[in-house]
């Protein structure tokens, strides 16, 4: 049977993100949320603190970048006890971005050094690359004007010449795409030989042909900037694509997809922090008003706010285990493809609900901006669509669980 209480190595780990979330993170939350596309200053102090961490050894995983494909491998002066009991960065980052986000997503988001982007690197990255690209804050770049959900779709183009590879095409809605170090773009080495043919690419910033175009504004996470960036004729080193040049159209998307499995836990991870943020003050509400939260009574015999309170925390704890089951599965290199949509799809769905039920639940206390409730209302939604949609996470899990190829079941 697994455990999946978290060891207790990490409890330090989980204890410091929760500081850090409390005293750094919410305090600055609304004023970032008002001050859309200002750069949060406070973060540089917080990613120097997170960086000396990591060469310590002591980080474990402290945001997106620590989850690396060779993260099953026992820490240093830990024994090796096979496969079924390690825990590695991969449930580190899961941890400690659930306390982070209950702190603020969008500054999450924002970190220096911790992009969806260093977790493309991670999972797919040769050692040479790994090397190389330590320490660069990575965004990442799939979506297109014409391209969302179906990914395989993308028309951004690389071709080959020299000892380059030229880029063309626009990317949009790139999270930390102004910010970030570089961004990792797909591309495709030959659309007419389909998904197999897709590719990432580090792309530095200020490298000659690529252009941030404009931000956007958003409902939600706007402490994290969001933006749309132009490649014409960007050439950037051969060594910058992640993984094997070779299109090996019997492995298809597969490469390209491994990205997905490390992400997706991370994404889950930050929904069942922002909704945990959003219960703990909506029960503090509750209780202030009189309500009384009941474990040993049935709920059918509890007042409707309490029966809903509980009814959202058993959602949540759905969540916060399937995430934790799909990020310890990828520490033990398990197939986790299947894990990693079910807990986004759970996380993302319920984050949604959960955040949207405590507004409603303090009434208009929920929806003013005296506290942060309606905020991860807005926030939580995007959690719920990027890294794949609700929709497309169900899908996922359909054709696996049927044994279907993308082909068969769209
Ligand atoms: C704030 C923000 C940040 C983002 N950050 C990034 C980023 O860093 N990098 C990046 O590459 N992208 C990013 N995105 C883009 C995001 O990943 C896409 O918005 C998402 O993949 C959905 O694509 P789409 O918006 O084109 O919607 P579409 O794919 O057009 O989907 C529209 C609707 O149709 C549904 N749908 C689509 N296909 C199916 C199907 N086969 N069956 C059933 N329903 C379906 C979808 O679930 C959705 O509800 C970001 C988006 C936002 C808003």
């Amino acid at each position: 049977m697994l455990n999946l209480e978290p060891p207790k190595k990490f409890r330090p780990l989980v204890g410091q993100a929760h500081q850090v979330a409390m005293n750094l993170l919410r305090p600055n939350s609304r004023r970032y949320d008002l001050l859309e596309h200002e750069y949060p200053k406070e973060l540089d102090m917080l990613a120097a603190m997170v960086d000396g961490l990591s060469e310590s050894g002591a980080a474990g995983g402290a945001g997106a970048s620590g989850v690396r494909a060779e993260s099953s491998e026992p820490a240093a002066g830990e024994p090796d006890r096979g496969s079924t009991t390690r825990n590695g960065s991969n449930l580190a980052s899961v941890l400690s971005i659930m306390e982070m986000c209950w702190g603020d997503v969008g500054l999450l988001l924002s970190m220096p050094r911790q992009g969806l982007g260093n977790s493309a690197i991670a999972a797919v990255a040769n050692d040479e690359q790994h090397k190389r690209f330590a320490g660069v804050w990575a965004s990442m770049a799939i979506t297109e004007p014409g391209t969302g959900s179906d990914s395989a779709n993308i028309s951004t183009t690389a071709r080959l010449d020299g000892d380059d590879y030229v880029l063309n095409g626009e990317k949009i809605f790139v999270t930390a795409g102004d910010r970030s170090d570089a961004v990792v773009v797909w591309a495709t080495l030959d659309k007419s030989l389909g998904r197999a043919a897709i590719k990432s690419f580090v792309v530095p910033k200020g490298t000659p042909g690529m252009t941030v175009e404009r931000l956007e504004r958003k409902l939600g996470i706007r402490a994290s900037d969001t933006a749309t960036i132009r490649f014409q004729d960007c050439r950037v080193p051969k060594e910058n694509l992640l993984g094997s040049p070779d299109i090996d159209v019997k492995q298809g998307f597969a490469g390209a997809m491994a990205t997905f499995d490390s992400t997706r836990p991370l994404v889950a991870a930050m929904a069942v922090g922002c909704a945990r943020a959003a219960l703990e003050l909506t029960r503090a509400l509750l209780e202030e008003a009189g309500v009384d939260i009941d474990y040993d009574r049935p709920t059918l015999t509890q007042s409707a706010a309490a029966s809903t309170y509980l009814q959202m925390e058993a959602d949540w704890e759905a969540a916060y285990l399937l995430t934790l089951q799909a990020a310890w599965m990828a520490d033990n290199r398990k197939p986790n493809s299947l894990e990693a949509s079910m807990a986004k799809a759970k996380a993302g769905r319920a984050c949604n609900d959960i955040t949207l039920r405590c507004v409603e639940l303090a009434g208009s206390v929920g929806y003013s901006e005296h506290e942060l409730l309606e905020k991860w209302a807005r926030d939580s939604k995007i959690l719920d669509i990027f890294e794949g949609t609700q929709q497309i996470q169900q899908l996922i899990v359909a054709r696996r669980l049927l044994g279907k190829s993308s082909a068969e079941l769209r």
